[in-house]
């Protein structure tokens, strides 16, 4: 929880223990096919995968990209309702939402039991996606066979306009502009509405307005943002794909409330990544870049949505002692510069405890004062705000940074 809650609503902890809370993670956030680059490590180079933890304990997992293998590894079968269960929506067959199924170690489990969810393929006909899992493990494709998956499995077909109950939470499924097709995905929980919508492309007027009817009003509206506006129009136009003006084009005229920039080209490196989420939050208030670790939390009082990093993918950490500066831009807009000391540092970034709370996403310059030869030498860095938790000194937070350069 961001530091600023506990500050300015920790009166009302007993309040906090019956809202409705909601909890998405984000397992995969990159297009088309996993990146190993290390200038895509940042926002993490996992094909589509999202979990979805409902107030009521269900679980929902949206598409199966290489992602899925991480949510498998750290695994906690889903609690809350008295039969635990985990849904899991497959938007469509393309191999970046797929190529994660027979990685995912908890369907090797006998029992464990999953419901699949996705449309019949004019291209696959009946059981489409139950075949899918067939072809994916036939030989000489992967080394175990269909056998060895001894997870109870169910498979139901969606269509777009359909709309169903699950627990407490109702789905609403609407067809996207892609080729081969797309399902888009309304989730509705007491704790507040998120809409899936990747692999998308703007300029269809049937498919626009499905488009809209899924970020209406939407708590956290994702989209797809692989291209640029201007790849859009020229180079890729007809791929299948937006880009982050047409998503705070729909957020804006939908009344969604945040927007989650997705399906980052496997072409961008992080700095690219940057300026897209710069530009987008010069357009929109709220507005974060997905990237993998991310937790976001929704229906909590105070803010309804908070994002966050949890600190699953820190580097070697060394204990230091660095006078330093940091100038950046607050939760609230403002510019702020501050004196601080750096205590704990990696060869990617730092935790700096700040008394200002930085935007999430945001730059920071941090300037760190170390004695040198010929005296005190001052070394100037860009850094990224990955993390913010409460810190341990008073009035003070714990920011964490990546280092950019
Ligand atoms: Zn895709
Ligand atoms: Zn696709």
């Amino acid at each position: 929880m961001l530091a600023r809650n506990q500050a300015s609503h920790g009166g009302l902890a007993r309040k906090d223990m019956t809202a409705p809370i909601a909890k998405l993670s984000f397992w995969g956030v990159r297009g088309s096919t996993p990146t190993v680059d290390p200038a895509t490590w940042r926002y993490g180079g996992n094909t589509p995968c999202l979990e979805l933890i409902a107030p009521d304990g269900t679980q929902f997992i949206l598409d199966c990209g290489t992602g899925l293998r991480m949510l498998g590894s750290r695994w906690a079968a889903p609690s809350g309702g008295k039969t635990p269960e985990t849904h899991i929506f497959v938007t469509h067959y393309h191999w970046d939402h797929i190529q994660g199924i027979p990685f995912f170690a908890p369907l090797y489990v006998e029992n464990n039991e999953f419901h699949f969810y996705s449309f019949r393929s004019k291209y696959l006909g009946r059981d489409s996606l139950k075949q899918v899992f067939e072809a994916q493990m036939a030989l000489p494709y992967f080394p175990v066979d269909m056998s060895a998956m001894n997870a109870k499995r169910k498979f139901k077909e969606v269509e777009g306009g359909d709309s169903f109950q699950i627990g407490e939470n109702t789905i609403t499924a609407r067809w996207l502009n892609h080729p081969q097709g797309c399902l888009g995905f309304r989730i509705e929980t007491p704790a507040g509405t998120v809409a899936y919508a990747t692999d998308n492309e703007p300029g269809d007027a049937t498919l626009d307005e499905s488009l809209r009817e899924l970020a209406s009003g939407a708590d956290i509206f994702i989209n797809d943002a692989q291209f640029t506006p201007e790849q859009l129009e020229t180079t890729r136009k007809g791929w299948g794909h937006s880009s982050w003006l047409e998503g705070v084009k729909v957020a804006r005229h939908t009344g969604a409330k945040t927007l989650v920039l997705f399906h980052h080209d496997p072409d961008s490196t992080d700095r690219m990544v940057d300026s897209i989420l710069r530009q987008a939050r010069e357009e929109f208030d709220s507005v974060f870049a997905a990237s993998e670790g991310m937790v976001i939390t929704l229906g909590a009082p105070g803010d309804r949505v908070q994002a966050h990093m949890p600190g699953t993918r820190t580097a070697l950490r060394r204990e230091a002692q660095f006078n330093a500066k940091v100038c950046g831009v607050t939760e609230g807009g403002k510019d702020f510069e501050e004196e601080t000391v750096v205590r704990d540092l990696s060869l990617q970034g730092a935790l700096i405890s700040l008394k200002h709370l930085p935007r999430l996403q945001s730059e920071l310059q941090v300037t760190m004062e170390a004695p040198g030869a010929d005296g005190v030498q001052s070394m100037k860095l860009r850094g990224y705000v990955v993390r913010i938790d409460s810190g341990t000194e008073k009035g003070h937070i714990a920011v964490g940074v990546v280092f950019t350069d």
